[in-house]
């Protein structure tokens, strides 16, 4: 017997290039899938490099508000129902480890921080606005690597040795304090305790994400090399959306609806 008062479905879902489109940041092929899940009763949590000030926008953009966000790769939690932003203290921490890097090293990675709001805007091809937003951040550190890719070891390692993790997400080197997605996913299923977990994703910041769902589903992005195959394909819990970012979105949660009713 199903307690009719328990949330059905959780999703946790990556943004770039998952529930948007990699290039264009378009999320409304999935907005079928959406309406479903939400006459349904289901949750949403969109779970994002992206910022604080980002999320809040497009949380409410697709009618998702009520529900909690993971951002800046599960560094931070947003509350549901609540657009406060959170305070900044592991943001200027990193900033401060980077800046004490031998200028061999630091002079080697752009962040976001070391970049003006057009450089963003350029970087990632977010508007004006929107690169603003972006860089207004309060626990990690996204930037490029521009030397060569031997020295990147080095730097990563001199980062480690102060408590600091680099991870190669789909764009862009991004540092934190090692908190991953699947950390705050595991917290907020707790709080929820909702019937099924679906986790989406597409790139190797999303993989304990996907690993940690009842289901998980791996969005194909044609701009980057497939992710080696993860724990759960072999059994089937874990499988790959053949179709990239919303688009594939909507079919492989329409198809998750229609399998349970
Ligand atoms: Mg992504």
């Amino acid at each position: 017997m199903t307690d009719s008062r328990r949330l059905p479905i959780l999703i946790f879902t990556d943004l770039d290039g998952t529930l948007l489109d990699h290039h264009s940041y378009d999320w409304h092929p999935a907005r079928p899938a959406l309406d479903r899940l939400a006459a349904l009763g289901c949750g949403v949590i969109l779970a994002t490099s992206k910022t604080a000030p980002e999320v809040v926008q497009l949380r409410s953009e697709m009618g998702l508000s009520d529900w909690p966000a993971i951002v800046e790769n599960g560094a931070g939690t947003l509350a549901g129902g609540s657009d406060d932003l959170p305070d900044a203290p592991d943001y200027a921490a990193i900033r401060a480890a980077l800046d004490a890097l031998p200028g061999s090293l630091r002079g080697q990675f752009t962040g976001f921080g070391d970049m003006t709001d057009p450089e963003v805007a350029r970087t990632t091809g977010l508007s004006l606005p929107a690169a603003r937003r972006a860089k207004m951040r309060s626990f990690s550190e996204p930037g490029v690597w521009t030397g060569p890719e031997e020295a990147r070891a080095g730097f990563i390692a001199a980062l480690e040795a102060q408590g600091i993790r680099a991870r190669m997400g789909g764009r862009f080197l991004t540092l934190s304090f090692g908190r991953t997605k699947a950390d705050a996913m595991a917290a907020i299923t707790a709080r929820l305790a909702p019937a099924l977990t679906v986790a989406l994703g597409d790139a190797p910041n999303d993989v304990e994400m996907l690993e940690a769902g009842d289901i998980g589903i791996v969005i194909r992005n044609p701009d980057h090399a497939p992710l080696a195959p993860l724990s759960g394909e072999k059994t089937g819990r874990v499988w790959r959306e053949p179709l990239p970012g919303p688009v594939g979105w909507n079919r492989a949660i329409q198809q998750i609806i229609d399998d349970m009713s």
